[in-house]
């Protein structure tokens, strides 16, 4: 049996309810075929076996009191997937439907992404059962500070550095790192990031993953002889990544019709008022329906039984920026009959593995996760280098930065693709790229 098969063979048996991890190391480890036949070496480290398994998996009780006295319990995680090219680094998720499978393939994810950025950051990931929706200030304060008084013992600006994700942001990065400097009686500003302006967070990581995507986005186009400028776009999501693709979508001349959440999805002809978004989004935590009872024109659609409308709707450019797996066979056939031309992945494994084989199939330019949306990732070591500092760049300076790495994550991509006779299939370039440089430091670092 060929060494990849018998490796995903016994991870099957090991890993036998998480099928998500098993999605996410499936899709990288089939694109690396061309790459391992020509090195037996590999095999003789076991470095698969070693990749695919995390360094550390922490599982942990996080018990707290909401409003009205009552105590609950959820299940906080972090899985330090891999540290070879430096401290463990990746987002905390709150959404209830958080779990080790799912913990797992984001932290399994990471290692490569952040590998692409070429900057020294580890794989890693974390976050909680706990469902963030209804619930007050407080009450996410207090779940945060009893989350931190068990994840501080495993963190740090040099050893693992979590940031925000689904559920979390700059709030939620507030009051853990508040819990954090508490407990450690110390100003460690680089042990998390995506932290507020006022104490140590860096200009434009806000921005990051969502321009960073618009950036990529820009390079796979050029690359194809085509522009942003002009195409029709919608943009699954109306969180963080959604938001900022959104804005830099605009600025580069693109139409943005539609976004949504997960009740349903908001089409407006005219174009996605972004302001009033914002407004119903970071200010006032609402629902994206309310954008159709705010702005005359604009049609809202109902998602039933965990359906997403808004892949019914016609665009030139489709941008996932919401969860894993939102984007099926179907939809994907249903977005190609459209006419679409290209795919970006804000979210983290949005497509599922049927979906991206058609899209390829069908000469579709796929913007890999990985890839499209490292520059959240890129922007948050930026942070820890101005944390080290002590100093803080001006925004421009660090959107030329974040410019440039996803320039240059492209420019691999790309590389990597062409070196394998893989065409415009940058979804084997990015695994194949990011697993060259992860390969080499950890047979340069022998067997620990
Ligand atoms: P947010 O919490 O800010 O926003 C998430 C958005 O996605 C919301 O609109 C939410 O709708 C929607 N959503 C979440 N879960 C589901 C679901 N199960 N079904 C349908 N819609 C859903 O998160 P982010 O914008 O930060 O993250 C979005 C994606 O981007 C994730 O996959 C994340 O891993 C990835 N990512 C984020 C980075 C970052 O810097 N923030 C970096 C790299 C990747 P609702 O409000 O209804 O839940």
């Amino acid at each position: 049996m060929f060494y990849i098969d018998k490796v995903l063979e016994d991870l099957k048996l090991k890993n036998t309810n998480e099928p998500e991890f098993l999605q996410a190391v499936n899709e990288v480890l089939t694109t690396l075929k061309p790459v391992v036949e020509k090195h037996p070496e590999f095999q003789t480290a076991a470095l698969l076996e070693r990749m695919t398994e995390p360094e550390r998996l922490i599982s942990f009780r996080v018990s707290w009191m909401d409003d009205n006295g009552k105590i609950h319990v959820n299940r906080g995680y972090r899985v330090q997937f891999n540290g070879v090219i430096g401290p463990f680094k990746g987002g905390l998720r709150f959404h209830p439907s958080v779990n080790q499978s799912i913990i797992k393939f984001l932290g399994f994810e990471q290692v490569f992404k952040n590998a692409l950025t070429g900057l020294p950051i580890g794989g890693a990931k974390g976050g909680s059962d706990f469902d963030p929706k209804g619930k007050s200030d407080n009450e996410i304060m207090r779940f945060c500070q009893s989350f931190m008084n068990e994840l501080y013992r495993h963190i740090g600006q040099d050893v693992d550095v979590p940031a925000g994700d689904i559920g979390v942001g700059s709030r939620e990065i507030g009051y853990l790192f508040g819990q954090y400097r508490k407990i450690r009686n110390a100003y460690e500003a680089g042990v998390l990031t995506g932290k507020g302006l006022e104490y140590g967070g860096s200009l434009a990581r806000k921005e990051a993953t969502g321009y960073g995507l618009l950036y990529f986005m820009r390079e796979m186009l050029k690359a194809n002889n085509m522009q942003i400028n002009g195409k029709t776009v919608i943009i699954s999501g109306s969180g963080n990544v959604a938001i900022y693709a959104c804005e830099k979508a605009q600025q580069y001349g693109a139409k943005v019709v539609a976004m949504s959440d997960s009740n349903g999805c908001v089409y407006d002809a005219d174009g996605i008022k972004l302001d009033i978004v914002k407004q119903i989004k970071e200010a006032e935590r609402g629902r994206i329906k309310e954008y159709a009872q705010r702005v005359k024109g604009a049609v809202y659609t109902e998602s039933v039984n965990g359906s997403h409308p808004i892949w019914e709707i016609k665009a030139d450019i489709a941008l996932p920026c919401a969860t894993q797996n939102e984007i099926n066979l179907e939809e994907a056939k249903l977005l190609v009959s459209n006419g679409v031309k290209a795919i970006g992945e804000g979210a983290n494994m949005p497509t599922t593995v049927d979906a991206i084989n058609y899209f390829l199939k069908n000469g579709i330019l796929l913007a890999p996760a990985k890839a499209a949306n490292a520059g959240g990732v890129a922007t948050s070591a930026l942070e820890m280098s101005q944390n080290s500092m002590r100093y803080s760049w001006i925004f421009d300076e660090v959107d030329e930065k974040l410019d440039k790495i996803m320039t240059n994550i492209f420019a691999s991509c790309k590389k990597a693709a062409e070196e394998y006779n893989l065409g415009t299939n940058y979804v084997a370039g990015a695994n194949i790229a990011a697993f060259d440089k992860v390969s080499k430091a950890m047979l340069a670092q022998g067997l620990v």
